[in-house]
C-alpha cells in the first residue's frame, strides 16, 4: 500500500484506502464496494464483519444487492457482527429472545394492573351502591370487564399482588 501512495499508482487519486482494501492488503479501485462503507478511519467496522462473515462474503452480499440498499446491509452485518461475537451461540437471536421476554413480562405487569384497577372500581362502586341493587352493579361491571379483555377478573377478592 505505501509503494502504491507513494508511487503515485492508486487510480482512485486522493485520500487513503478504504478500511477493508487496507485490511486485505489489496489495492482500492475507483468502484470498490467496501469503499462508500468502510471508511478509513473506523477499522474496527470492517474488522468485526470480516472476523464474522469473511471479507469475499460481505463482498457477494454487496455486489448482489442494489446501491441504494447497501448501506442499510451494512449497518445490519455490523449489527450482527458484533452480537456474534458477544454471544457466538445465538448472537442477535439472543437479543431479540431476551427483548421478547421482557416485552412478555411487561404485558403481564399491564394485565395485573389493569386487573387491579378493575377490581378497585368494582369495590368502590358496591360498596357506594345500595344494597338491593349489588347484584345489576356487579353485572353490568362484568360486562366492561370483558370487553376490555381483562383476564384476572375472576379473582375479586384475593389480593393480585403478593
Ligand atoms: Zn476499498
Amino acid at each position: 500500500m505505501k509503494e502504491e501512495e507513494s508511487g503515485g499508482g492508486r487510480k482512485q487519486g486522493a485520500g487513503p484506502p478504504c478500511a477493508a482494501c487496507k485490511l486485505l492488503r489489496r489495492r482500492c479501485p475507483r468502484d470498490c464496494v467496501f469503499a462508500p462503507h468502510f471508511p478509513a478511519n473506523d477499522p474496527q467496522k470492517f474488522a468485526t464483519v470480516h472476523r464474522v462473515f469473511g471479507a469475499s462474503n460481505v463482498n457477494k452480499l454487496l455486489q448482489e444487492l442494489p446501491e441504494h440498499t447497501r448501506g442499510d446491509a451494512v449497518i445490519s452485518m455490523v449489527y450482527e457482527a458484533n452480537a456474534r461475537l458477544r454471544d457466538p451461540v445465538y448472537g442477535c437471536v439472543g437479543v431479540i429472545s431476551s427483548l421478547q421476554q421482557q416485552v412478555g413480562a411487561l404485558q403481564n405487569q399491564v394485565a395485573l394492573a389493569q386487573a387491579e384497577v378493575v377490581h378497585m372500581r368494582l369495590r368502590q362502586t358496591l360498596a357506594a351502591a345500595p344494597s338491593s341493587s349489588r347484584g345489576l352493579v356487579a353485572s353490568s361491571l362484568s360486562r366492561d370487564i370483558n370487553h376490555s379483555q381483562c383476564y384476572y377478573y375472576m379473582d375479586m377478592e384475593e389480593p393480585l399482588w403478593s
